[in-house]
């Protein structure tokens, strides 16, 4: 008597717990997603969920027709499955509203059990959706944020345990017990929503006046490769998703600054032109000097082919160049000029420093890698067109974060999307701090590149990005401005 109730106690107690109850599930709260300064992009709205506990159902003509009048369920289904042997629990529906719920609860129907459920709520609906994501309908994040972080938002579920007889029903008058629920984690994001929405703005302004495919904006602080903002047209209200057409839903929500990859075209001259300050600064004969003024000609032949420039050159545009002036203008034969010089090993060499053809490490999923001719293939031709972007694909997160690189001093950061995760009474669990990986030119090389690109905005291609009382710097492309804001005067900090 001695060992089964004092030694072997505790197990067999377990064992009968087991055996005797039968539990009902409190969902846990799903934490917060909030921009860097508490502003809640995706919060909860109070739901329920109703569950049967078939061997408890008393009426289950009653309990069937009661539901799926109230519910919308069907009847005839939900009849059968409380007949069934099968299952001792039945979840009806999720998401139920507190109203709905009431009134159910006051017809007092035998077996019918209501949870506190969650329903996700997005307070900005279209803003952020390809970052933020979405969830499933029972709360599993199924793209960006919501799935990146799933795990820290996703909370773990209690449960209410009744003691039941063996088949299943309430033994009278015995106590419940509850196992509350843990709510999950709030994430931080480095977004600014002040910030996001003038990006909003401006990228629906663009899209509706230009009608491209698509439009997006990124925003990356260059000291610490924290994302600012990331706005993309066409985007969808993410309280109204097109759950019934998963083709519309996959494209809708791809995240093209991340998982998308393009010829940057001219945006990508900032690297060669890096690549050619910082090996003019260390001497090397291949790069040219500063003040070198390249051939005015409007074409190059490499390998038997032509080469030409975007512009005419007529009326003496484009003549007597130097760097500083290629940059302004865009001027392509002078970036071929370059690439050939330093030759595919020094360009592959910033090409990989840069973070091209390779994973930034942003905290998001299927992040594609862009596309480089491999090194060994690469013939003169390919490598003159490198020079001046095409032959060669990247996402805009690399072309923002090797951008960024080019005017900080020349220092890579990983880029990140979340700063900082929380519990509900605000105690950090984790938090991300900026990742330097390396310095990819030196900060003088640096110094010099940020000149020539505020040049570019002050005098050249970008001057409709000028903003008075700002130190503005820029490089054109086909497909899009790369603009970099490389100072602001009053507040005094890099953005
Ligand atoms: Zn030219």
């Amino acid at each position: 008597m001695f060992y089964i109730q004092i030694v072997w106690g505790d197990e067999l107690q377990s064992k009968a717990i087991d055996q005797w109850t039968r539990e009902l599930p409190i969902i846990a709260s799903r934490g917060l997603i909030t921009d860097r300064n508490g502003v809640v992009l995706a919060g909860n709205e109070q739901s329920y969920a109703v569950f049967i506990r078939t061997r408890s159902v008393v009426d289950p003509v009653l309990v069937s027709n009661t539901l799926s009048k109230s519910l919308g369920v069907d009847e005839k289904k939900l009849y059968d499955k409380i007949l069934s042997t099968k299952t001792s629990e039945i979840t009806v529906k999720r998401r139920v509203d507190k109203q709905t719920v009431e009134k159910l609860n006051g017809a007092n129907l035998n077996g019918v059990y209501f949870s506190p459920d969650n329903t996700r709520y997005y307070p900005y609906g279209n803003s952020l959706s390809q970052v933020l994501g979405y969830t499933s309908i029972d709360g599993h994040g199924q793209s960006g944020i919501e799935r990146y972080y799933d795990e820290y938002l996703s909370g773990y579920d209690g449960e209410i345990l009744y003691e039941a007889d063996l088949v299943g029903k309430d033994i009278q008058g015995k106590n419940a017990r509850y196992i509350s629920a843990t709510d999950g984690l709030t994430v931080k994001l480095t977004i600014d929503y002040e910030l996001q929405s003038i990006c909003d703005g401006a990228v629906a302004k663009a899209y509706a006046e230009y009608v491209p495919k698509s439009a997006a904006v990124i925003l990356l602080d260059p000291s610490n490769g924290q994302i600012l903002a990331m706005s993309q047209s066409p985007n969808y209200d993410l309280n109204d998703l097109p759950r019934d057409d998963l083709q519309l839903l996959n494209k809708l929500s791809r995240c093209s600054l991340i998982v998308d990859s393009y010829e940057p075209g001219s945006t990508f001259k900032v690297l060669t032109a890096a690549a050619n300050i910082e090996e003019y600064l260390k001497g090397n004969p291949n790069a040219f000097s500063l003040e070198h003024i390249f051939n005015s000609s409007r074409y190059r032949y490499v390998d038997g082919k032509k080469i030409k420039c975007w512009s005419t050159h007529e009326k003496g545009k484009h003549a007597n160049e130097n760097l500083a002036m290629a940059l302004n203008n865009s001027c392509n034969p002078c970036f071929v000029d370059i690439a050939l010089s330093l030759g595919k090993d020094k360009i592959y060499e910033y090409i990989t420093a840069f973070g091209y053809g390779q994973a930034t490490g942003v905290d998001f999923d299927g992040e594609a890698l862009g596309m480089l001719v491999p090194k060994s293939a690469v013939k003169n031709g390919d490598l003159a067109r490198i020079g001046f972007g095409q032959t060669i694909a990247v996402t805009p997160i690399q072309l923002a974060c090797a951008t960024a690189c080019a005017i900080n001093g020349g220092y890579y950061y990983e880029p990140y999307l979340v700063s900082e995760i929380k519990d509900s009474q605000g105690r950090i669990a984790e938090m991300i701090n900026p990742k330097l990986k390396r310095q990819v030119i030196s900060e003088k090389a640096s110094k010099i590149l940020a000149e020539y690109l505020e040049g570019v905005v002050a005098n050249g291609s970008g001057k409709q990005a000028y903003i008075e009382g700002y130190k503005v710097g820029g490089k054109t492309g086909v497909f899009g401005l790369t603009c970099v804001i490389i100072a602001m005067k009053k507040r005094g900090i890099m953005a």
